[in-house]
């Protein structure tokens, strides 16, 4: 029986025999970018796939193998690549100048649409980044209540700054005013509000957390927590940076819950950079330059080009569209449990909508603790077989779908799972007893 090891190296070399431009570029990249790239989730060993051109829901890489696109840049994408009515928009916009030191009407248009169609938010103003956008969120939620401590969930990702993130560079002075509790857990939620009384700004939470592994909140959970953060004088901040996509309303509606701001970013800008904030109008009213309590400025807030691209992503995202890629997603996860099933492995299917996560561990998955239960060797041959096999995802074990996803490519992405899975079975025989059915 092979070892895992030699599982993972075999996958290794197959693909470095396909991808040998991509090694090419890496090795020329680490002279310049540490580590050879400029974006965490993108770089893994032994060297990322670059990408030449997208079309609809399949990529050509630099060595000119095509590849589904599962991954439809972290969720950004949904309409898939090159989408038409967003090039024609963003060239429209490309030839009247790219960013001007004014505003411009289609601000205005998006801005109007992400209103009407969330119910929670009667304002919002625009970033570069969702980053940038739950920034603003945790700012405006500070400034309105006038505590300085969030409260996060393990595993939540909102970004890279510095109240929701970890790592080195970050004062411990800011550090202690973030507590993180397990996801799913109320009673959990409940003590840290309790314990911490009077002095919580907001809590922070994804409906269906993304990074860590398209880990859905349960039936009752984010209304509870709306509950919680309502007695305790704290504003109940949704990072909808991914989650927008799943509902005409963002997960917001589908989980029946309101709250107090809301970030976003991704899908609104229809491939381009971008993020917004929002939320009621009270709250907003603080980013009013009228009165300037709080300075959000930002030369490409509201870039022209992105704001035009976004809105024509929007607009044709009908609820008719959701409801296809959150089909196509539903079948991807029907497919990959009737796999685990006949290949005799345990593992966990999460996701929701056009949200897919595998996850080869005994254990379930609802919080981080679960996620985290899968080796990180099976993590990365999974990600290398399907590479492999033409399927982009991620290292962490998610894909995402788009509306131009068909049945075919279903079947193809499910085909590539067992194969992936086929290939991993001796070693996970001989090493991991516990994922024997
Ligand atoms: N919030 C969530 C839920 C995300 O998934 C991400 C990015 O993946 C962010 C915030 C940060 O967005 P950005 O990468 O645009 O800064």
């Amino acid at each position: 029986m092979p070892s895992l090891q030699e599982t993972r190296s075999q996958l290794e070399a197959t693909y470095r025999k396909r991808t040998p431009q991509s090694a090419a570029l890496f090795a020329e990249a680490q002279k310049s970018l540490p580590g050879g790239d400029t974006r965490t989730s993108t770089t893994f060993t032994p060297h990322p796939t670059y990408m030449a051109r997208g079309e609809g829901p399949i990529l050509t890489d630099i060595d000119g193998n095509t590849l589904i696109d599962g991954l439809n840049n972290y969720t950004s994408l949904i309409h898939g690549n090159a989408f038409k009515p967003v090039l024609d928009a963003a060239q429209s916009q490309l030839a009247l100048g790219t960013a001007f030191g004014a505003p411009n009407a289609a601000q205005v248009r998006l801005a109007a649409l992400i209103c009407e169609r969330v119910k929670s938010v009667e304002r919002v103003r625009f970033t570069n980044s969702g980053t940038e956008g739950t920034m603003m969120a945790v700012r405006a939620a500070r400034a309105f209540t006038g505590r300085e401590m969030i409260v996060k969930v393990d595993g939540g990702y909102h970004g890279t700054h510095d109240s929701v993130s970890g790592g080195a560079g970050i004062p411990q002075a800011l550090m202690g005013l973030t507590v993180s509790v397990p996801f799913n857990d109320v009673t959990a939620m409940e003590r840290v509000l309790e314990a911490n009384r009077g002095k919580i700004a907001a809590v922070i939470v994804e409906p269906v957390m993304g990074s860590a592994g398209f880990v859905p909140s349960e039936r009752g959970y984010l209304p509870a927590v709306r509950r919680l953060t309502e007695t305790h004088g704290a504003l109940l901040i949704l990072d909808e940076v991914m989650t927008f996509r799943l509902d005409y309303g963002g997960a917001q509606a589908v989980y029946g819950v309101e709250p107090d701001l809301t970030a976003f970013a991704k899908i609104i800008g229809g491939g381009f950079p971008v993020g917004a904030f929002g939320g009621r109008a009270e709250i907003m009213e603080l980013f009013n330059p009228a009165h300037a309590k709080i300075n959000h400025a930002g030369t490409f807030n509201g870039n022209p080009v992105t704001m035009a691209a976004g809105f024509a992503a929007m607009e044709h995202l009908t609820r008719e569209k959701i409801a296809h890629a959150n089909a196509m997603g539903d079948a991807v996860r029907r497919g990959f449990v009737e796999v685990l099933e006949e290949q005799g492995i345990r593992g966990q299917v999460t996701g929701y909508g056009s949200f897919v996560g595998f996850h080869l561990t005994a254990q379930p998955v609802r919080d981080y603790t679960g996620v985290a239960s899968v080796r990180p060797i099976l993590r990365e041959m999974l990600h290398l077989g399907l590479l492999n096999r033409g399927v982009l995802t991620s290292r962490s074990g998610v894909l995402n779908v788009s509306t131009v996803y068909t049945d075919a490519l279903v079947a193809q992405v499910v085909s590539a799972f067992q194969d992936s899975l086929v290939e991993m079975k001796p070693a996970i025989q001989s090493e991991c007893p516990d994922l024997a059915r």
